[in-house]
């Protein structure tokens, strides 16, 4: 039999929470399909899942279209902002393949340890933030992680199942950019608790608008609600005069937002301050409270609780 082109596989038919897990024409070709066949449909991980997710009232998942829009470091804000106002914040770096979440939180270089109750969450100094990342488990930051879909799929898991959040407010879950095995694994496992919904976090410039509708799609078939679309460097803050300047034709945004009826929950410039803070791990909510960006995030982040505390 042909197999089906991987390009061609539209993951959001995934089945595997059915019996036809592993058997679809979807599942030809796919790295998971032997070990899909062997369960059955069943995954035996998700009652572990329920209910460490059980414990934490908010689950809002990250997404980008393409890489370098900033999503980590909007993740890490939205989660500092959280944090900063009393709420008790985790974040799931789910890029496993380029985690930039430890160093955003201050936690580079840290190793997670696993105690009775599971793996512990690294502490993050900027507001008590729970951090689990895969860049926390290589013993060198220079190493890489040259997982395929299975194993991918098996740590992810284990992030969400076997780390020891205990009770949170809210849980960032931080995704690689576009639609992939990370995302798929993440809503499933996330089936019976629901996530919140999804902020998704964009540049202006054309390239990566276009590159918006295929996550709203996604968003839409896997039953994710877009809370809400971020505009990340829409323009630059001059740090001599302060001056702003436009990087790119911000209507592209509205156009879209306008189109699918999602609103704009903020619109961020492109600040050298904030850049080397984040940089050097600093607390950006903490540090730089006169910065135009930790105003926006914090009103953002204010934006989002009300709108998932409503639902
Ligand atoms: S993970 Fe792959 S093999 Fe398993 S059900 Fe989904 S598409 Fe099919």
């Amino acid at each position: 039999m042909e197999r089906p082109d991987k390009e061609s596989r539209d993951i959001s038919e995934c089945p595997s929470d059915s019996a036809e897990a592993g058997k679809a024409s979807v599942c030809e070709g796919c790295p998971g399909q032997a070990y899909c066949q062997s369960q059955g449909g069943v995954d035996p991980d998700q009652e572990g899942i329920d209910l460490r997710m059980g414990a934490i009232k908010h689950k809002i998942l990250v997404l980008s279209g393409k890489g370098g829009v900033g999503k980590s470091t909007v993740a890490t804000l939205l989660a500092e902002a959280l944090a900063s106002r009393s709420q008790k914040v985790g974040v799931i770096d789910l890029d496993i393949c380029g985690p930039s979440v430890p160093k955003l939180l201050g936690v580079e270089g840290k190793p997670i340890v696993n105690s009775q109750y599971g793996w512990k969450p690294l502490v993050s100094p900027h507001y008590n933030i729970k951090v689990i990342s895969v860049g926390s488990l290589l013993a060198s930051d220079t190493n890489s992680v040259v997982f395929r879909g299975p194993r991918k799929s098996g740590l992810i898991k284990r992030f969400i199942k076997d780390t020891y959040w205990g009770r949170l407010d809210f849980l960032i879950c931080d995704t690689p950019p576009g639609t992939s095995d990370e995302h798929l694994t993440v809503i499933k496992a996330l089936k019976n608790v629901k996530p919140d919904g999804a902020v998704i976090v964009t540049t202006p410039q054309a390239v990566a608008l276009s590159t918006i509708r295929k996550e709203i799609n996604f968003c839409k078939k896997m039953g994710v609600r877009v809370l809400g679309l971020v505009g990340n460097m829409e323009n630059y803050i001059c740090p001599c005069c302060g001056e702003s300047s436009e990087l790119f034709p911000s209507e592209g945004l509205d156009n879209l937002a306008a189109e699918f009826n999602i609103p704009i929950i903020g619109r961020l410039p492109l600040d050298q301050e904030v850049m080397k803070c984040c940089e050097m791990g600093g607390n950006v909510i903490g540090d730089l409270q006169t910065s135009p960006i930790v105003v926006k995030v914090l009103n953002m982040a204010e934006d989002i609780r009300t709108m998932v505390d409503n639902l």
